[in-house]
């Protein structure tokens, strides 16, 4: 069997979208299962449409997902240069075979031309295609002599390089996902190879480099099936051998109506976007998964998951299962629609995978940012596993240990407006004094301890539970929120407990 070579081929027109992703994801979970390689190569001939700052931000985004390449990371390979726009000369070596063999000619018609002939044909009720139907009375080398199109080359006339189809064949191909398809070549037009600025099209420069960088399996996209038969008659064309090919299936929207776009997400509130990407000429600021706090590995697991399945229950999976399982042949044909509800739930099923002391790890940065100054020492870090270790279960993010936990940190500045106007009545300033007296004089500050002392006196007082446990409640955290309030107490230390009782009345007393 020859050696499993797949790539991915991003061109930099602006951010990866998940789809690509996805797509890049595939084909290192193929490549790694198959102890085979995985190519980065950069499609960047159209100038046209070239972002700064995409290619960057593609390569960051793959290395944040923990996609590896074996090549064309930094360049690097024995089947070098990985970027296109670095190999002109290998497309214009290609380009002259096509010609010399009769497969592609020199197209000399004037973009004004061709709109006049689209025009024509609109006129008539028919839709004009550069093909077997009408290559001939196009201004082309195949409907001139050969010393007049020599001639107008030498002359600097602008041209294009175009494929010529094969008239009437029927083209076979072979989709590893969606089985045998076949086209007539009577559909398909002649396709530009070559533009008139000397760089190669998509098509061209991707057929070439596919077969010099020797790739065994295409796995990409389903907007590029349209393009299959094309790419069949170029390897024909070559004489060269294929590889194989695997079309993936689109990422639907929510509503499983059209392809999943930016606007989609901006619209509904969640990332289509691996990374956050500012988009240079509008402002506009496209949100990221890493930003929104999702681990990559719970980005690798959802993503995973569009529009394939394992075939069993499982839903949660590291990139060493995924690697086990992946299988092209259960990759679904048809698109697959995307649920944005379901991605908090991958991270939050990831982060209860995580161990309390990686999760303090991760928190102490944000902390810090929060807090405004350094943490250090023993004594945070022990104190702060404690905090994860009550918040852990309900927590989705990283950052929802501060949203859910800040008042471990710090002291409530604010109380929450409806619980003050509820919970707070005109005798609580009373209750929270003698609450404060029976807290002054337990001994052992534990949680367990100081359940039993307040209890004890909230029953001699005859009176409601909440109704003293709410105010404290509020008084410490500031809302009806937080873990059991005993703990909070001994977590807290009489001290902090005692003031913020003591701030509360104060501050709560003259509404
Ligand atoms: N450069 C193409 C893209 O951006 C690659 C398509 C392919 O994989 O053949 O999608």
């Amino acid at each position: 069997m020859k050696n499993i070579r797949v790539r991915f081929a991003p061109s930099p027109t602006g951010p990866l979208h998940m789809g690509g992703v996805r797509t890049a994801l595939f084909n290192y979970l193929f490549a790694k299962q198959k102890g085979g390689k995985i190519i980065l190569r950069i499609e960047d001939t159209d100038q046209t449409r070239y972002a700064p700052g995409a290619e960057s931000y593609i390569k960051e985004s793959l290395t944040w997902t923990g996609i590896d390449f074996d090549e064309g990371k930094n360049g690097k390979g024995d089947f070098g240069p990985y970027k296109q726009s670095e190999r002109k000369e290998i497309y214009q070596k290609y380009i002259r075979e096509l010609i010399d063999k009769g497969k592609a000619y020199y197209a000399f018609d004037t973009p004004e031309d061709l709109e006049k002939k689209r025009k024509e044909y609109e006129a008539a009720g028919k839709h004009f295609m550069y093909n077997q139907e009408t290559r001939h009375e196009m201004v082309n080398s195949l409907n001139m002599d050969e010393d007049e199109w020599k001639k107008r080359i030498e002359n600097g006339e602008p041209y294009v390089i175009r494929f010529k189809i094969p008239d009437n064949v029927e083209i076979k191909m072979t989709d590893l996902i969606r089985g045998d398809i076949s086209v007539q070549s009577g559909t398909l037009d002649d396709k530009v190879l070559m533009k008139s600025d000397g760089l190669p099209t998509y098509h061209l420069a991707n057929i070439v480099d596919d077969h010099l960088m020797q790739i065994s399996h295409v796995i990409r996209g389903e907007e590029w099936l349209p393009s299959l038969p094309l790419h069949y008659l170029l390897y024909e064309a070559f004489g060269w051998e294929r590889p194989e090919f695997a079309h993936l299936p689109l990422i639907l929207k929510p509503t499983g109506k059209g392809k999943l776009s930016k606007r989609d997400g901006v619209k509904m509130g969640f990332p289509v976007f691996p990374l956050e990407w500012k988009d240079k000429k509008t402002g506009e600021i496209y949100a990221g998964y890493r930003e929104e706090g999702y681990f990559p590995e719970s980005f690798v697991n959802l993503l995973a998951l569009v529009g394939w399945n394992p075939g069993t229950e499982q839903e949660i999976f590291t990139m060493e299962e995924l690697i086990k399982l992946f299988d092209l042949s259960r990759v679904n044909k048809s698109g697959a629609k995307f649920d944005p509800e379901k991605t908090k739930w991958f991270q939050h099923q990831h982060l209860q995978r995580k161990s309390v002391d990686e999760l303090v790890e991760l928190f102490l940065p944000i902390l810090k940012k929060k807090l405004g100054y350094i943490v250090q020492g023993k004594a945070i870090r022990e104190y702060t596993k404690k905090v994860i270790e009550l918040l852990k279960e309900r927590a989705t993010f990283v950052k929802d240990f501060w949203e859910q936990g800040a008042f471990f940190y710090v002291t409530p500045e604010e109380y929450d407006a409806k619980t003050v106007k509820k919970q707070w009545k005109t005798d609580t300033p009373e209750l929270m004094k003698e609450v404060a007296n029976v807290l002054k004089d337990i001994k052992t500050w534990e949680a367990a301890a100081i359940k039993e002392n307040l209890s004890l006196w909230i029953n001699r007082k005859g009176i409601g539970f909440g109704k003293v446990m709410q105010p404290i409640r509020l008084s410490l955290v500031g809302a009806l929120k937080g873990p059991d309030l005993f703990v909070i107490m001994e977590m807290l230390g009489k001290k902090e407990t005692l003031n913020r009782i003591e701030k509360a009345i104060n501050k709560l007393q003259n509404r």
